[in-house]
């Protein structure tokens, strides 16, 4: 078995280490014997997208996702808006979730028309959502707890009947106002969550790698690692994120 990863935009989409999402599920993979590649495919590049089981956005700045607009319209809008119909797995972070949207309003005013692969739009406000934060993941993505950095001023509101991919337990999310966080659509796993995510969220990890593989060969299920690192991690922010809940007054 093998994976073939598309990392889009990795020379303007990666903040706050996002490329280390595909470090961990590469590892992941490999360390259960199955293979993985990964290709970059940056600004002006033309590549056959039908090519790949999962592709990788990152986050970046407003400036960042302005720069892309043009690549977007001209060469890779129609096969990233096929390739997410036909049910291949995205990861996307953050600018790279607002771009899966119909546009984003940014704080002063540039409008950037994105893809409208997805029923969302995002508006820009001037107080940036920023911190550690903890959701709770849809039964349709594993139901686990995720822990994250956000940091963004853009506010998501997503179309009706649109299911969020968890739900904030403390922090901001989409919008800081309807506690959804990111989106769940067909095989598209879409989070406000830098770091990067997965290291410290393996069982979310798993779910995205499982998702990929099903799709590919049928069914599967991943052996269980020991994750012990990896729990350590989810569990230490986990509990500070929601220390003011679970220990008042300490
Ligand atoms: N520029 C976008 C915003 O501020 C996305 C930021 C990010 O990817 N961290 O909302």
């Amino acid at each position: 078995m093998e994976l073939k990863v598309c990392h889009l935009y990795p020379d303007v989409l990666n903040l706050y280490g996002d490329r280390g999402n595909i470090m961990c599920m590469k590892k992941r993979l490999e360390w259960r014997g199955i293979g993985c590649s990964v290709d970059n495919v940056g600004i002006g590049e033309k590549n056959d997208l039908t090519a790949y089981d999962l592709f990788f956005i990152g986050g970046g700045q407003d400036f960042d996702q302005e720069i892309l607009l043009e690549d977007l319209r001209l060469r890779k809008g129609g096969q990233i808006r096929d390739a997410l119909e036909d049910g291949k797995v995205f990861l996307c972070i953050c600018g790279g979730y607002q771009m899966m949207g119909h546009y984003y309003k940014t704080p002063d005013g540039h409008y950037c028309q994105f893809l409208g692969a997805i029923d969302f739009y995002t508006v820009g406000g001037e107080k940036r959502m920023i911190g550690n934060y903890a959701y709770r993941l849809g039964q349709e993505s594993g139901g686990e707890t995720v822990v994250g950095f956000e940091n963004h001023s853009g506010r998501t509101h997503l179309g009706k009947g649109l299911r969020p991919l968890g739900t904030v337990l403390r922090g901001f999310g989409n919008n800081g106002e309807d506690r959804t966080e990111g989106v769940r659509y067909k095989n598209a796993f879409c989070t406000y969550s830098h770091g990067p995510v997965l290291p410290k969220n393996p069982a979310f990890a798993d779910v995205i790698l499982e998702t990929a593989l099903s799709r590919k060969y049928g069914s599967c299920s991943l052996e269980p690692l020991k994750d012990g690192f990896e729990r350590l991690a989810h569990d230490t922010v986990l509990r500070q994120v929601l220390r003011p809940l679970w220990l008042p007054g300490k």
